[in-house]
């Protein structure tokens, strides 16, 4: 009975939700650093090219009249996470101690001094690659979700192992939702049954 037991378990792992779940990184703070509540992700004031979410449109106004305060309090100077990458994620070359960039409470290394303005244009997507050394961008110019339009570069989704554009945020959510495999670029491997146990039960 247990090696039943022990196989279904391994179909449980092998299909596992985490692996093949969809999901936009979220890079921001997770407490208000006004009020310490956990913060709304799409709430949030700029400064110096970073963002710092609130809970709510009370604290961003707080926020906004003390920017460099607010953002050294959502990402405290002794809780920077070093990524330790070996590649610079702007150029296929090695990462430089002297050319690192911290944003958002991470620490990437680059490869040298233009690659700051590069990492700048899209520091959610250089700061994905740098974390994901083996994450394949896919590439795609058109948005699987909405596959009349043009991606932009801020909103893409991390999906078995591949990095896809998407054209904007509402994408995103659809995509997180599972709705829209079927316009995948060319998968490498059969698709799974969409929404479907087909694998599940056959003797
Ligand atoms: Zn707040
Ligand atoms: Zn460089
Ligand atoms: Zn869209």
């Amino acid at each position: 009975m247990s090696f039943k037991l022990l196989l279904v378990l391994a179909v449980f792992v092998s299909v596992g939700v985490a692996q093949d779940k969809a999901i936009m990184p979220f890079y921001g703070n997770t407490k208000c650093p006004i009020e310490g509540k956990d913060v709304n992700r799409k709430l949030f004031a700029e400064h110096e090219g970073q963002r710092i979410h609130v809970c709510s449109k009370d604290c961003r106004k707080k926020v906004d009249a003390d920017l460099a305060g607010s953002l050294a309090k959502a990402y405290p100077a002794d809780k920077v996470v070093d990524v330790k990458n070996v590649n610079c994620p702007c150029m296929p070359k090695a990462a430089k101690a002297e050319h690192s960039v911290t944003w958002q409470g991470h620490k990437v290394g680059l490869c040298c001094k233009k690659c700051l303005v590069k990492f700048a244009k899209q520091p959610a997507r250089h700061l994905t690659l740098a974390l994901h050394k083996d994450l394949i961008v896919v590439g795609n110019t058109k948005c699987p979700v909405m596959p009349e339009e043009d991606v932009d570069a801020e909103y893409f989704i991390l999906y078995k192992g591949k990095l896809i554009e998407l054209c904007c945020d509402s994408c995103v959510d659809d995509f997180e939702a599972d709705k829209h495999l079927k316009n995948l670029p060319a998968p490498k491997a059969p698709a799974p049954p969409i929404g479907g146990t087909g694998t599940g039960g056959g003797d």
